[in-house]
């Protein structure tokens, strides 16, 4: 069984309709969500309606708990702010139910899901490389954990020897080793490449690769901008940055 592990949506629709497609393509089973859902994009609601529809399970990003908390408007940044601001006025209240809702940590299968680190998930540090996973992998039991947050596909395999980023991201879990993987973003990928970024995994088969496809992010940027959005928001999508 195969399944998709997504991960900050942000608002972008036309983004997440490709992954589905490609999911569709491939007979993808279930999908599992890491937050970040709302924030940034246009089409915050739509967003939320698609993971319910799909019944992804789903944790709680940062952009989604200031979504429905002002008090963390001083955590983001002066285009994140302005942006969680404006998605704050617009959702609706199925979409407040939803955050509401979310759990900062979860399971599925043989993976743990947080969205920015498994140690404290909701004080929102970022993991960049073996440096900062080593002490993570402490604070979940499970062979996988799959984190978001920074936008950057990142695979880390810990073995006897310590943890080491793989340069692979198409690999095959090694007995005795454990992983922690960032899937990337689907919404605004901030690696160089603007196609969206999502994982696939197996368990069964003990196979993880990630995978990009191609969406218009061009009308996306036009949304962001009719939207009254600040227009780097949308201008960043092109350049996956
Ligand atoms: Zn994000």
């Amino acid at each position: 069984m195969q399944h998709i592990v997504l991960s900050d949506i942000h608002g972008n629709r036309e983004a997440l309709t490709a992954v589905l497609d490609a999911g569709e393509r491939l007979g993808i089973d279930s999908y599992v969500c890491l937050g970040d859902v709302v924030g940034y994009g246009p089409q915050p609601n739509e967003a939320i309606e698609v993971v319910l529809d799909r019944n992804m399970l789903t944790v709680k990003g940062n952009h989604d708990q200031a979504a429905i908390d002002p008090g963390q408007d001083l955590m983001l940044n002066s285009w994140a702010r302005e942006a969680i601001r404006w998605t704050r006025e617009r959702l609706s209240d199925t979409s407040v139910r939803f955050l509401n809702d979310l759990p900062p940590s979860d399971t599925f299968q043989d993976a743990r899901l947080v969205h920015a680190t498994p140690s404290d998930p909701e004080a929102w540090h970022y993991i960049l490389g073996a440096p900062a996973a080593a002490a993570e992998f402490a604070a979940f039991d499970e062979p996988v954990c799959f984190i978001g947050h920074s936008h950057v596909p990142l695979v880390i395999e810990l073995t006897e020897r310590g943890p080491r980023e793989l340069e692979d991201h198409d690999i095959e879990f090694a007995a005795g080793s454990r992983y922690l993987i960032n899937v990337g973003s689907v919404g605004q990928p901030r690696d160089g490449d603007r196609r969206a970024a999502f994982g696939v995994v197996d368990f069964e088969r003990g196979t993880f690769r990630l995978a990009r496809v191609e969406y218009d992010a061009c009308r996306t940027r036009n949304e962001i901008i009719d939207a009254g959005l600040p227009p780097f928001l949308g201008d960043r999508l092109l350049r996956g940055e």
